[in-house]
């Protein structure tokens, strides 16, 4: 999540009802890497595409004008093609857009040990430490290096990540490290499965996996990580299957491998087991998670099913494929729109979407949601803090949190004495 918060001009929109727009536009699908739970893995034959800058540059302006105030890129691996994505960063900040995010599965942090790659990364660092980039993540998908880098099938990743960090901090950079919730998150020699344990051994599977992900995160360096997750198809979803909701997600970051489906059962117990860990670790790292979304997910997957606060996608947040360009309301649904709307008008009615757990635009919605409905729907917000007093306490915390982390400022060093706050046993 970006930080709306750091400049009170940017949470203007919350008057209208609005939150701060958001645009993710996936740049480009190719990739050079093999990992199981993503569609776009360079052994899967799709069709290939990267858009057209001109296209992009639209866009951005349009974004810009209708009050987006969040860009990311994203692939495929966008730093494939890296003075692209710098000259569209540019020129985002330039049209006035304050948040702007790339990030990478790190395929150029190989090869470590070869006599260019200190001078490699500074020059990655250099060019992105000239943008006004906000976040650059890296994406890691297990504790386990040697499991993490046979997914993704970039051998010797993890040892130049670790190299790499000090150089992109000595640049003020201060990489955000995602991890993509899998079953191997702990390492693929356990994975765990629901149908071959009890509930309390697949909680405390996951709580371990988070809390050796978090420690390895530490120990490469990284000030700041986030959770992406399970971007599972639906397949794995009694109630998507069921229902036909969702048959294929039309961001092709998804697969029906069994390392990413999760049935709803254990969905529940993976957000538990993420809200569990978070706190453990809040004053060692700067940690994205809000811990109000996940008790909403853990609220949603225990039978609830009422939306507390709708998905934003599709009406401030949006989608752009590579393909054709074309605007979607988020990664899932595949219906189009057919430009970007005026996120400066006031917001009407909008319907609750709660068909998938897509992090980018589930987790703002629930921190910023409450915050539009002041304006807009002020009995109904009064309705929810009665009903759900536990959901307004930990926004409070999060809130709190965030600001300890400078809102996740990624050209900022973490302040360790504000986080210390948070400490936990
Ligand atoms: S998850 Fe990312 S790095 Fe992995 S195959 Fe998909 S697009 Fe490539
Ligand atoms: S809940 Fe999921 S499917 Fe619905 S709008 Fe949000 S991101 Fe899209």
């Amino acid at each position: 999540m970006h930080s709306p918060f750091r400049n009170l001009a940017n949470l203007r929109p919350l008057l209208k009802g609005r939150l701060p727009g958001q645009l993710i536009i996936q740049y480009s699908n190719h990739c050079n890497a093999d990992c199981p739970q993503c569609g776009m893995r360079r052994s899967e034959q799709i069709h290939r595409s990267t858009l057209d800058q001109q296209r992009v540059k639209e866009l951005i302006d349009t974004a810009a004008k209708n009050g987006i105030q969040s860009l990311s890129f994203t692939g495929g691996e966008p730093l494939i093609f890296l003075d692209d994505v710098v000259e569209l960063t540019h020129y985002a900040a330039t049209a006035g857009i304050p948040y702007v995010r790339t990030g990478t599965n790190g395929f150029m942090f190989r090869d470590s040990n070869s006599p260019g790659y200190l001078d490699r990364v500074k020059s990655i660092a250099e060019k992105l430490a000239a943008t006004s980039i906000y976040t650059f993540w890296i994406s890691i998908d297990s504790a386990e290096p040697d499991d993490h880098e046979a997914m993704r099938g970039l051998k010797g990743v993890i040892q130049g990540i670790e190299k790499a960090i000090p150089i992109f901090h000595e640049h003020g950079i201060y990489p955000s490290v995602n991890l993509g919730i899998n079953r191997a998150t702990g390492g693929r020699s356990r994975q765990p499965y629901l149908s071959e344990m009890d509930e309390q051994g697949f909680f405390a599977a996951f709580t371990d996996s988070f809390e050796k992900f978090y420690t390895m995160a530490m120990g490469l360096g990284f000030t700041i990580v986030n959770a992406c997750y399970p971007m599972s198809d639906g397949t794995g979803d009694e109630h998507q299957a069921a229902t036909g909701t969702i048959d294929t997600a039309l961001y092709g970051a998804a697969s029906q491998d069994s390392v990413i489906n999760f049935s709803r059962a254990e969905k529940a117990l993976i957000f538990k087991a993420l809200f569990t860990t978070i706190p453990k670790f809040r004053d060692k790292l700067r940690i994205f998670s809000p811990r109000c979304a996940l008790y909403n997910l853990m609220r949603k997957f225990s039978g609830h099913d009422s939306v507390l606060f709708p998905c934003r996608g599709g009406v401030d947040f949006f989608f752009v494929e590579c393909e054709k360009g074309t605007i979607h309301p988020c990664g899932y649904r595949t219906e189009t729109h057919r430009d970007l709307p005026d996120l400066n008008q006031r917001l009407g009615t909008i319907s609750d979407c709660d068909l998938c757990e897509w992090e980018c635009f589930r987790d703002p919605s629930d921190v910023l949601g409450p915050f539009a409905e002041i304006f807009t729907h002020p009995i109904k917000l009064a309705g929810k803090m009665f009903r759900e007093p536990t959901f307004f306490k930990l926004l409070l915390e999060d809130l709190r949190y965030y600001k300890a982390c400078g809102y996740f400022n990624g050209r900022l060093a973490p302040r360790f004495n504000a986080m210390q706050r948070f400490a936990r046993p």
